[in-house]
């Protein structure tokens, strides 16, 4: 694992002083964070000053002792003494962090989406189609000024909105003997009868070879 000040690096002044605050904010970590780290051995070559009109002393680097120490082997990160945010902001990318990683991702990008489709806004979409006043889950997305993006992801993991989804585009159906089979979705109708009866293709066709001229 690279050390955390390799990607600061040219920040740091060599002649400059360093205290673990200037750390913590040169790395983007808590002081708590960056104190823990110091006290495991990640930043050596640290100097013990007088805290000016207190009895204690702190550590003190110079830009150069911070230079140095960004080219060594970090020690192994005590996985309890440190969020899961700021292991992965370190860098360590072990099997747990990376799985700690892909959820806050996946959290996150859901918290945007759900910003992006509130509840007000499903409720119009469900609206509308119940109410027959839009023929495609599509077309009722766009009047509800959201995308069909957001509606179908969001039935895509929300099981209690795509049930709630279905039952509204039974009103779709209108297509009379039509419904309910592929035909109905080849003439156009995407009621929840149609939209099961239809099955896409599972192998797409091979390109049709050019004709020589
Ligand atoms: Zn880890
Ligand atoms: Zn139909």
């Amino acid at each position: 694992m690279q050390h955390p000040l390799a990607a600061v690096v040219d920040r740091i002044d060599p002649d400059a002083l360093y205290r673990i605050p200037d750390l913590a904010g040169l790395l983007g970590l808590a002081p708590g964070s960056t104190h823990s780290l110091a006290l495991s051995g990640w930043f050596p070559g640290a100097e013990r000053e007088r805290v000016p009109g207190a009895a204690g002393v702190r550590q003190v680097w110079t830009g150069a002792a911070l230079i140095a120490a960004a080219g060594i082997d970090p020690p192994p990160l005590d996985h309890t003494r440190y969020a899961p945010s700021t292991l992965w902001r370190l860098g360590c990318g072990c099997d747990d962090c990376l799985a700690w990683h892909n959820t806050d991702s996946r959290d996150r990008r859901r918290a945007r989406s759900d910003a992006a489709f509130p509840q007000q806004k499903r409720r119009q979409v469900l609206d509308l189609i119940a109410a027959g006043d839009v023929t495609s889950i599509v077309e009722a997305a766009e009047r509800a000024g959201t995308s069909p993006g957001l509606v179908f992801g969001l039935a895509n993991r929300d099981p209690a909105f795509r049930a709630a989804l279905d039952e509204a585009a039974n009103a779709l159906c209108v297509g009379g003997d039509r419904c309910g089979r592929p035909i109905g979705y080849q003439a156009g109708c995407r009621g929840t009868a149609c939209r099961r009866a239809h099955r896409p293709l599972t192998t797409p066709q091979p390109p049709l070879p050019r004709r020589q001229p």
